[in-house]
């Protein structure tokens, strides 16, 4: 953190904010000129408000040298981050297929959709137990019974299973039977729940929140981290923008950036970010050809029935069709699938 003092600012003023800078447990290094005085402040600055110093009558800027996370931060972690969700990696060149309904509707259904969704090369299953609905009067979802559903679909195909976390009521159920626990855009700032995830040893797949910016972003991870869990992936599901053609805005930007940033993998979910299904082949290539580090793609075997977002899930078929050309662009990246 840097601190600009007012043009000819006093000496006597200048040991006040040294005093005060010093009171926060940071040392100090002044650089005097002929007009102005910036203060750098050593040592570890992630506690410290800077808005604090902006109080002083002789600051004029605060400027932040380094990011708000420590432990999400590439810059003291330089390697990529390979994440094991149950035998499956992720990050650092393996890719994450994730493959499934919107909703678990039926033991029959889920099953028949893992096991198209498997053959044709997905490494894990994802299905919504607990549905965070904008309509209360919308389908809520199975609850445990979906999530058993789920389990005995894994057990009978072999494809861990990816599924929300919407109250920290279920969290020691979740704990015990899910190998890959969502956190939903609703829930990223749900700082509560996020400061409990520390304590499961699953890992966790945090998407974005609808209005998040990439730092609020890490930021929730890093409330996950710092609270004993790293294995965090990270999960763009496109923003709100004003363009109300599609759902949402498929950020692809985020995976350089956050690669960029972070240390964390980054998986890409183009089936909520546009909305529609014709839309999901394009972004999907798209996004592994970015660098994204996986997909997250709602595959339905009678859309047209589904009880949630039909509109833009794949049947299997184009599902199929669509991870033939993965392979192949994923071979480009030098990604495996
Ligand atoms: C989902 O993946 O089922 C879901 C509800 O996604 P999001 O939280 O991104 O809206
Ligand atoms: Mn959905």
């Amino acid at each position: 953190m840097i601190i600009v003092l007012k043009p000819r600012t006093t000496e006597e003023n200048i040991a006040r904010v040294e005093h005060l800078i010093k009171s926060k447990g940071l040392d100090t290094h002044i650089v005097r000129g002929s007009e102005m005085t910036i203060i750098g402040c050593i040592g570890d600055t992630t506690a410290v408000d800077p808005k604090l110093f902006e109080v002083d009558s002789s600051v004029d800027k605060v400027m932040h040298v380094q990011e708000p996370y420590k432990l999400a931060n590439r810059a003291f972690h330089p390697e990529n981050s390979v994440i094991d969700v149950s035998g499956v990696k992720v990050g650092d060149g393996h890719l994450a297929m994730i493959a499934g309904p919107c909703s678990v509707e039926s033991y029959e259904q889920v099953l028949e959709i893992a096991k198209a969704a498997k053959a044709s090369g997905a490494n894990m299953l994802r299905g919504g137990a607990f549905k965070p609905r904008t309509s209360p009067y919308s389908f809520q979802g199975l609850g445990l019974e979906g999530l058993d559903i789920l389990c005995a679909v894994r057990d009978e195909v072999g494809l861990p299973i990816v599924t929300e976390l919407m109250s920290d009521k279920y969290l020691d159920v979740f704990n015990e039977k899910v190998d890959l626990i969502q956190i939903g855009a609703r829930n990223m700032q749900n700082f509560d729940l996020l400061k409990q995830l520390g304590q499961v040893k699953r890992p966790i797949l945090l998407k974005r929140g609808l209005n998040a910016t990439y730092e609020e972003w890490v930021m929730a991870a890093e409330y996950i981290m710092a609270a004993g869990n790293e294995n965090v992936i990270l999960c763009e599901r496109g923003i709100r923008t004003f363009e109300s053609f599609t759902r949402n805005t498929l950020d692809l930007q985020s995976i350089p950036v956050l690669n960029r940033k972070t240390h964390l993998p980054v998986v890409i979910d183009p089936s909520h970010a546009g909305g529609k299904w014709w839309l999901v082949e394009p972004m999907a290539k798209a996004a592994v050809a970015a660098g994204a580090d996986g997909l997250i793609i709602e595959v339905h075997n009678n859309p047209e029935c589904a009880l949630c977002d039909g509109a833009q899930s794949l049947k299997p078929a184009k599902f199929d069709a669509l991870m033939k050309q993965l392979v192949q662009i994923a071979q480009v990246v030098g990604k495996t699938l």
